[in-house]
């Protein structure tokens, strides 16, 4: 049951070190940083525009509140004028809640100010960087598609060989291959003798009883820690 896996293997290994000549390339990492930054910068810039939208509402809002506050100071200061006795201690309270009002007014405008001033300073650098990504993009792609080139025929004709091998392997341990191609470095099958069932070959976890059991019946076992596929030699 291995041996095709094993085959399947060696070919893999040839794709993997093609992979990992892009990963490791300059080129191609610059060139995958700046799509990702082109991807999402326009979402960005638009939440940026949406939120100073709804700042400029809102300061427009507070500003009719100014407004209406310093018509009623009028009124008010007309009846300060006239100074009757009995509206003296109203008129002290009147006049406080007042200054209290401009101040809280003028403390939210400052506030919203502050932010604006903010977004406008993260637009710029967003700007600033997205031209400077274009360029960085425009750079390396040329680079990326002459090593893309290069690679892919070889690639292709991997590519091919792997689904013929995949053939005569179950589906089912070709999953699990794939998983454990996911997140491990090669290899990631293991053939081990009959003496060697009681921990991975692999990351040396010891096995449960239950394993071990399982390994020596079913000749083989995906390791639990490691995901890698141990098979009993036979
Ligand atoms: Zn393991």
């Amino acid at each position: 049951m291995y041996r095709k896996l094993l085959e399947y293997q060696e070919e893999d290994k040839k794709l993997k070190a093609i992979e990992d000549t892009y990963k490791t390339n300059e080129d191609y990492k610059k060139y995958n940083v700046a799509v990702r930054f082109l991807k999402t910068v326009s979402e960005t810039k638009t939440q940026i525009e949406d939120r100073a939208g709804y700042l400029l509402s809102e300061l427009d809002d507070l500003k009719v509140k100014y407004e209406r506050l310093a018509e009623e100071q009028t009124e008010f200061e007309a009846v300060d004028e006239a100074n009757e006795e009995a509206t003296v201690v109203f008129l002290k309270k009147k006049s406080q809640e007042l200054s209290k009002a401009f101040a809280d007014i003028e403390r939210d405008i400052d506030k919203l100010n502050a932010e604006m001033t903010e977004l406008v300073s993260q637009y710029k650098k967003l700007s600033a960087e997205t031209k400077a990504m274009k360029e960085q993009y425009e750079k390396s792609r040329e680079a990326v598609a002459a090593i893309q080139k290069n690679g892919e025929g070889e690639k292709n004709e991997i590519t091919n060989k792997l689904a013929d091998i995949a053939k005569s392997i179950p589906a089912e341990l070709m999953a699990k291959y794939n998983a454990a191609r996911k997140s491990n470095k090669f290899p990631l099958v293991y053939v081990v003798e009959p003496s060697e069932t009681k921990h991975c070959a692999a990351c040396g976890t010891e096995f449960s009883s239950l394993e071990s059991a399982t390994l020596k019946k079913d000749k083989f076992i995906e390791c639990e820690n490691c995901r890698k596929l141990i098979f009993l030699k036979n």
